[in-house]
């Protein structure tokens, strides 16, 4: 059954209420049930290799970010993450398997062995992680570790901007830990931090919802100012075991936004700060850069049309060589309209050591 609603006359409520005028009312797709695909794929769907999409170098199944793997391979079988030289000369060649996409994240894998189906903890691809150059591997750090430590809701969570449904935000939402009166203590901690982010400084006023009340050991009954820190919803996603939490694209754009508003993002001194304030899903282009010796780019720059008015919103861009990254389609578009070379973070991750010398001055 589909359930058509109307909010318009909830929206024309709202405008006769006139809200404080800074206040931005946004919408987000949130599911709060489970449907039928991502149930399916929660258990792992034998799907054909043409129904798989390429979405900026990663994997897409209608719209959602899964991994891939052969089931027939069993417990040796290596779980694909993104459009690695393995999956496209498997597609070249036609190779007709049973191939199964999952956005399950318990690291374990149903596969077939000689005794049955049986549950397998696999392996992650590593050309898969080099074509992300994911936690650079491919520069600063070996890449057994990072085999080792994988873990699949951490690497959906740095992905989420790039896809429009949201892996599942149950584990953040479950109210399992708190005291009885934690809304009031923690409505109380933002007030008196004036709702600014403690990590970040961003000044959240304009989006109070975006700023949580995070316990720093972890411990969600300590509510004792020392063990509390407010904190923007990026820079949450962004502390020690809070890997999995993701964030969509237009939340990481509005904290941005506000940032830059707000000045914070003037002047960035060095790379940890680029990695800081900037998506995660464009980190694996930072290293590179950085690996590189390139100029560092400037975050959630606007492009401008000839009028003035905004055109274009990059990830990264070197505004001197009119030069950037965008995560969505839209705005790579937008952008080359207006004069701009920009590519997406897949492309420039696959060309980048032989045009980005430029980029160093
Ligand atoms: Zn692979
Ligand atoms: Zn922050
Ligand atoms: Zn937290």
């Amino acid at each position: 059954m589909k359930l058509l609603l109307s909010l318009n006359s909830l929206m024309h409520a709202i405008e006769i209420m006139e809200p404080e005028k800074k206040g931005k009312f946004t919408l987000a797709l949130q599911e709060s049930h489970i449907d039928k695909i991502s149930a399916e794929l929660e258990q792992g769907k034998d799907v054909e290799l043409k129904d798989v999409e390429i979405e900026s170098g990663l994997l897409s199944y209608q719209g959602r970010h899964v991994s891939l793997y052969i089931k027939a391979n069993g417990s040796s079988a290596r779980f694909h993450i993104s459009d690695c030289s393995t999956l496209q000369s498997m597609r070249l060649n036609g190779r007709f398997e049973r191939y199964v996409v999952t956005n399950n994240t318990s690291g374990e894998f149903v596969v077939d062995t000689s005794y049955g189906e049986t549950k397998a903890r696999l392996k992650v691809c590593k050309n898969c992680l080099r074509k992300l150059n994911y936690k650079g591997c491919n520069t600063t750090t070996q890449i057994d570790p990072i085999v080792q430590h994988f873990n699949m809701a951490e690497f959906f969570a740095t992905y989420s901007s790039f896809f429009p449904h949201m892996p599942s935000r149950l584990a953040e939402t479950a109210k399992s830990g708190y005291t009885d009166d934690w809304s009031k203590v923690s409505s109380h901690y933002r007030v008196e931090k004036n709702f600014e982010c403690e990590e970040c400084k961003v000044d959240m006023r304009a989006h109070r919802a975006l700023l949580h009340v995070h316990h720093i050991s972890g411990v969600k009954s300590d509510n004792r100012p020392s063990n509390l820190k407010a904190l923007c919803i990026d820079c949450h996603s962004k502390q020690p075991k809070h890997e999995h939490m993701a964030l969509s694209h237009s939340e990481r754009q509005t904290i941005n936004d506000l940032r830059k508003a707000q000045g914070l993002l003037d002047v960035l001194n060095d790379w940890q700060e680029l990695f800081d304030y900037s998506d995660p899903g464009v980190h694996g282009v930072l290293h590179a850069c950085q690996q590189a010796y390139l100029k560092r780019p400037e975050i959630n720059y606007f492009v401008e049309n000839e009028f003035g008015e905004l055109a274009a919103r990059l990830e990264l861009a070197w505004p001197k060589h009119k030069f950037g990254i965008a995560i969505s389609s839209n705005d790579i578009e937008d952008a080359t309209k207006n004069g701009w070379r920009v590519v997406s973070v897949n492309e420039f991750l696959d060309n980048y050591k032989y045009q980005a010398h430029n980029l160093r001055e």
